[in-house]
């Protein structure tokens, strides 16, 4: 029999409705080879009954002559972001250490709702904060991938969804959640050779997701290819009232609706995104990439994004001053860790529980937060950057007068080992600089695989869309993917 955890969403769908093997066949195969595969640090919980009960509730249903649902049959990983009832839920972070949710996020309940069932909770940057895993406080994610012939270096699987990204590639699901703040669904599907979307900002709902930069922050599926990315993300997106933020329009077919034609489209060139320093091999997967859409009948024009330098400062200020707002709820009294020295005051616990609690990428943050909103500095650092973001923000809407959907690459450069940047927070924060633009406007992008680097690891395609054309840029992905015929994949090691 073929191994099951070979195939993807749609093949597992497929054949589950077929009959062709059962879905809990599938259930166990993936719940073995994320038992075999604890070197890789991906999964901070298992949950092997969960992704079996619902195995076992789509084979009753088949058995039944039920109709299936869109799901059916499929087992998922589950990023530690999103709160689970029932399954400890800690952002990779101490100090929710011992928080169990009583309740379910929005985007988790529509994947159960949809038929899926969950593998375990993914290991991930500490509230989603860092672009490599090595803000996790249970340890990072090791890549499945490795250098050609660089030693056995292990590398960063990328961030924040980094053990969304590992767990994908290494076949220990073939799909996972992710989120995606200023790239972290994007950077760490090209550091692992495969696809994720981030939607339109309000797509998908945060309602029982933990907030790390609530205007900036959306859910999204990663998964083996452009297919099962749209199968899921339809599963995940949706209107939601407990949600401000949340859209309310319907969820377009997005599979039924793929198409790898890209006639009559034209696909701007940002030249701005043509950064300094940047590898030649970078910019070869570019020029590939424009090659692929115009042999798939597309125009590429020429387009300018003024304002792209002021996005990654602009970025590190709004995302911090949200994320200080934000993270003020971890004092100790709600939820997971609470150090109470021993005769100590409310404002000792606080400082204790916290000082103990949040690593040190989150403490960076919630001070560079404070900072920049208190009140000598809010207008020259925050009412700045807010005012940089429209003009981001417009750039865009300007650029999308002439073309339908963006190319750029999605990192500029391939994976990195780990400890290679960790001492550095600028050499971090500069992997999101080809990311955080299309974030801060709130537009749909996807990373998708372009090839490989000469040490034989796997580089990112990035398209952006307009507002709500998930569907355009879905295509694109799919016209680089059938000509990029990327079939690589990391070698078994662990
Ligand atoms: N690497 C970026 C950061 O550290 C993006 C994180 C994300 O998208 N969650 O903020």
């Amino acid at each position: 029999m073929t191994d099951l955890t070979e195939l993807g969403i749609a093949a597992i769908r497929d054949g589950v409705r077929a009959g062709t093997f059962s879905a809990v066949e599938v259930a166990e195969a993936f719940n073995a080879n994320i038992a075999a595969a604890k070197a890789l640090n991906a999964f901070l919980v298992e949950t092997p009954e969960h992704a079996l009960a619902a195995a076992r509730a789509a084979d009753a249903a088949r058995a039944a002559g039920e109709e299936l649902k869109p799901l059916a049959g499929v087992s998922i990983g589950m990023k530690d972001l999103f709160c689970t009832a029932g399954v400890a839920t800690t952002a990779a972070s101490h100090i929710l250490e011992g928080f169990t949710p009583t309740y379910e996020s929005t985007v988790s309940q529509n994947l159960w709702d949809a038929g899926a069932g969950m593998l375990g909770k993914l290991n991930m940057d500490q509230f989603a904060m860092g672009s490599s895993n090595e803000t996790s406080a249970f340890g990072n994610v090791i890549s499945p991938w490795r250098r050609k012939d660089g030693g056995n270096a292990p590398l960063a699987p990328g961030g924040s969804s980094g053990g969304s990204s590992a767990a994908v590639a290494a076949r220990l699901c073939p799909g996972a959640t992710g989120t995606d703040t200023g790239g972290s669904i994007r950077q760490p599907a090209a550091f692992t050779g495969i696809s994720g979307i981030k939607p339109t900002y309000g797509r998908c709902s945060r309602w029982g997701t933990i907030a790390f930069a609530s205007s900036l922050d959306q859910a999204g599926p990663m998964a083996r290819d452009v297919r099962d990315c749209a199968i899921m993300l339809e599963a995940m997106a949706g209107f939601d009232a407990k949600d401000s933020t949340s859209l309310k329009l319907d969820v377009p077919r997005w599979e039924a609706g793929l198409s790898p034609s890209m006639a009559g489209k034209r696909v701007g060139i940002p030249k701005e995104y043509r950064v300094d320093g940047m590898p030649a091999e970078i910019e070869a997967l570019w020029q590939r990439g424009i090659a692929w859409l115009k042999d798939a009948g597309a125009e590429i024009v020429d387009v300018s994004l003024p304002h792209t330098k002021y996005a990654l400062p602009a970025y590190y200020i709004i995302a911090p001053a949200e994320a200080s707002s934000n993270l003020a709820r971890y004092d100790g009294v709600r939820y997971g860790l609470r150090d109470l020295p021993q005769g100590a005051g409310l404002q000792d616990m606080y400082a204790a529980t916290r000082a103990d609690g949040f690593g040190s990428e989150v403490k960076r943050r919630i001070m560079i937060g404070t900072y920049v909103l208190s009140a000598g500095f809010y207008d020259a650092y925050y009412t700045q950057a807010q005012k940089v973001r429209t003009l981001i923000a417009r750039d865009f809407q300007a650029a999308f007068e002439t073309c339908d959907v963006l190319l750029t690459p999605t990192a500029p450069s391939a994976a990195f080992a780990l400890g290679e940047k960790s001492a550095d927070p600028i050499a971090m924060y500069l992997n999101d600089v080809f990311t955080v633009p299309s974030s801060l406007a709130g537009l749909p992008a996807m990373s998708v695989p372009g090839g490989l680097d000469e040490a034989g690891l796997p580089l990112g395609l990035q398209i952006i869309g307009k507002p709500l054309d998930e569907q355009g840029v879905l295509n694109a992905g799919l016209a680089i993917e059938e000509r990029a015929g990327f079939t690589a994949r990391a070698g078994r090691w662990w």
